[in-house]
């Protein structure tokens, strides 16, 4: 059985801002339980994570890791949950704060846990065969695996879950921060910064991204955020492979947070809107067409489309809620429209979990027209809680979400192409149609039902990708 160490930032059910931790958190459970591979995960060890899980970790060691010129102290902790080994790094410094990220810090707090990830491989009862690491803040780990090499054979496997986050610091942070020699800036820097997600990029033996649209859009410039000519240098390890959700975890029928639980029922269905109605103080009706955005709320969800359209949305007979944390264009936009019409929106501006089910669960449409989207798991949770998406034809959107179609019956959700207000408003006008007209309501819940989005095919990809790269090593299998 081969040993695949993820290194991440966040992994459900510990810490989580975002669709990363759902991966972080489900993936490994689906290639142990599907694919027979022994997975296991290195976090750092936030302030963030709740009580309950901190008081059920032990302690492994403890060890003392370079950053520069600086000698910090790391504690290794690890659990196990749900039969998956975690481990995490501990330093009072770097990681007892508020939050996880959007310190002036981040480059050096991310620079330490990745050199403490390569440096605790020495102390775990685990060898890796490959250090599978996601995103900017695990980017470091692949390049100092290949530098340091502490495993003897162990390959790298990058995935970009965004490439907007690139986690760039000063090209004079490399003296500050790392012990190496210059002749490793190369491979690290990028338009006269540091920048941790080329890292990644450059020095892992396959790279992939979060979907095959994403991977295909990756390729341009307008995408790849500055770094496309680092990925097309890449192409032949390159590949795109869609992320799946926990069908467990997000399951209407087992889920503790909702108020009804269901597998397929509509009437079901809607005691939970009726609940949250009268929970959130909105008129009481079942048939009025219930809109939600669960979602960062930042320019790449595409809120600028949103605000160009909701008002004169609003004017139907309809009620949309937001619940959402992030930029303050945003979060006083929804605000404000939460107070100029009470009886129709609803804005939470918190990270709520518990909520974001009970919405999910009452939501007639999942709003999500992204400017861009590397695979987006939100709309497939709305999916398994069998509430209609309605997206921008983009990266895993389009991969994911096919638009209904009255003619041929066929589709899941809706979309539109461009970047535009009035597009969304159309088809958001057209979902309504959609709505109140019951055969087509009904064809359209018929196919959500049938929509399955489990890890079992992506599981089964990444199980080859990672043969591809034990093959380019010459590593015999067992
Ligand atoms: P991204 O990773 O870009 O934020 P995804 O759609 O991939 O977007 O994943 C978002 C995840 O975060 C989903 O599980 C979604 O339900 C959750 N989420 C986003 N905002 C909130 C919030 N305010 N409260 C609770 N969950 C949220």
């Amino acid at each position: 059985m081969k040993n695949i160490l993820f290194v991440a930032s966040e992994c459900t059910p510990f810490v989580k801002t975002g669709g990363l931790a759902d991966v972080i958190g489900s993936l490994p459970h689906a290639l142990a339980n599907e694919e027979k591979l022994n997975v296991r995960v290195i976090l750092p060890m936030y302030d963030e994570i709740a009580e309950e899980w901190k008081e059920k970790l032990s302690y492994v060691t403890s060890f003392s890791v370079e950053v520069g010129w600086r000698k910090q102290d790391a504690d290794l902790f690890q659990i196990e949950h749900n039969g998956i080994v975690y481990y995490f790094i501990s330093n009072s410094f770097y990681f007892t704060r508020k939050g996880i990220y959007g310190y002036y810090d981040d480059g050096e707090r991310f620079v330490f846990f990745n050199q403490a990830v390569i440096a605790s491989l020495k102390f775990l009862d685990f060898t890796p065969d490959i250090l599978h690491a996601h995103d900017w803040q695990a980017g470091l780990s692949v390049a100092l695996a290949k530098i340091y090499q502490p495993v003897e054979h162990m390959k790298t496997v990058f995935t970009i879950h965004n490439m907007k986050y690139q986690g760039v610091m000063p090209v004079e942070m490399f003296d500050e921060f790392f012990n190496l020699n210059r002749e490793h800036l190369g491979g690290m820097e990028w338009n006269g910064m540091i920048n941790c997600l080329k890292c990644g990029i450059f020095h892992a033996d396959k790279v992939t991204t979060v979907s095959p649209t994403y991977a295909e859009e990756l390729k341009h410039p307008y995408f790849s955020e500055g770094l496309h000519s680092v990925l097309n240098d890449r192409s032949s390890d390159f590949l795109g492979i869609i992320n799946g959700v926990d069908t467990n975890e997000y399951h209407p029928l087992k889920d503790p947070h909702i108020d009804v639980n269901y597998r397929h029922s509509r009437a079901k269905k809607k005691q939970n809107k009726t609940d949250l109605q009268n929970q959130l103080g909105l008129p009481v009706s079942e048939d009025i067409p219930l809109y939600v955005m669960i979602t960062r709320l930042v320019e790449q969800k595409g809120l600028h489309l949103i605000q160009h359209i909701l008002e004169e949305f609003l004017q139907e007979d309809i009620q949309f809620v937001v619940l959402g944390t992030g930029e303050t264009e945003f979060e006083s936009y929804f605000s404000y429209i939460a107070t100029k019409y009470p009886d129709k929106a609803v804005t939470q501006l918190t990270f709520d979990e518990a909520f974001s089910r009970k919405l999910y669960a009452s939501a007639d449409f999942f709003v999500m027209p992204s400017l861009f989207e590397p695979c987006g798991l939100s709309q497939l949770i709305a999916l398994q809680y069998k509430t209609a998406p309605i997206v921008r034809e983009t990266g895993g959107l389009k991969d994911t979400v096919e638009p209904y179609n009255e003619a041929t019956g066929k589709g899941n959700g809706f979309s539109f192409t461009n970047y535009n207000a009035h597009d969304l408003l159309a088809v958001l006008r057209y979902s309504l149609f959609v709505y109140h007209t019951p055969e087509h309501w009904k064809q359209l819940s018929k196919n959500i039902n049938k929509s399955k989005f489990g890890w079992q095919k992506s599981a089964s990809d990444y199980k080859d990708l990672y043969e591809k790269v034990f093959e380019q090593q010459g590593v015999v299998q067992s």
